[in-house]
């Protein structure tokens, strides 16, 4: 498929580039794009790689959303926010996190996971470029239904606790929900393998059920349709 096919291919508005296991999105703005996420430490060139066959200039990237503080949506913040001048939109509870460069990780769903995750914190995983907030970026504290429309896209800001407490989500009018990690497309499951709050997880499901999201673009994994957070939250199993 030729570059042309593929922006034929996403008429939506938005774009998607795949660094490693996670999806960065890039939604169509007045005067450029909002990225969704910058992926992990390390993952430049293959960012710029994506942008290129998406035909998309680093310059034209204005905006920056953090749906939460985590490494792999972060690690190329700083130097992202240094190259295109991009304004950063976090949730407030981010901040002091993203200033430390670092991770604070929730529980991991099951003993495997949580193995794994005592020695992915002995190597010290989870660091990355400090990031430093302006005063010309938006902090978001709760819900916010006036940013992203200031910023000519139609579509709100939500608060969507659960995997990390200062999660927050973007909702699309058209139902397009990009929720970073509140939800993601595991093999079986809508769960993530990390939680801070599973009560918060399925209450931000809930909002985004409520607000009308009809399709789920997680940030790991490929995008489902929202009946599928229905099923599972009626089982309320992990
Ligand atoms: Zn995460
Ligand atoms: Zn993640």
């Amino acid at each position: 498929m030729n570059n042309v096919d593929i922006r034929r291919k996403a008429r939506k508005d938005y774009f998607c580039v795949r660094i490693s296991v996670i999806n960065c999105f890039l939604l169509k703005a007045r005067d450029g794009y909002l990225l969704i996420d910058t992926g992990y430490p390390g993952g430049y060139r293959q960012f710029i790689k994506g942008l290129k066959k998406i035909e998309i200039d680093i310059s034209e990237i204005k905006y920056i959303l953090l749906t939460h503080h985590h490494f792999d949506h972060t690690g190329l913040a700083a130097q992202l926010l240094k190259d295109t001048g991009a304004k950063l939109i976090v949730h407030k509870a981010s901040i002091p996190l993203l200033e430390k460069g670092v991770t604070k990780m929730g529980r991991g769903v099951n003993l495997l996971i949580k193995i794994v995750m005592s020695a992915f914190s002995f190597f010290s995983v989870g660091a990355y470029s400090p990031v430093t907030i302006c005063e010309e970026d938006y902090i978001v504290d709760g819900d916010d239904a006036d940013l992203l429309k200031e910023i000519g896209i139609d579509g709100i800001i939500l608060y969507t606790p659960g995997h990390t407490e200062d999660s927050i989500s973007v909702l699309l009018s058209d139902g397009s929900a990009f929720v970073g990690g509140v939800a993601v497309n595991f093999i079986i499951t809508p769960y993530h393998i990390i939680i801070d709050d599973i009560d918060d997880v399925h209450n931000s499901w809930e909002r985004l059920i409520k607000h009308g999201a009809k399709t789920i673009y997680p940030a790991h994994g490929k995008p489902f349709g929202i009946e599928r957070l229905v099923a599972c939250k009626e089982k309320r199993r992990v």
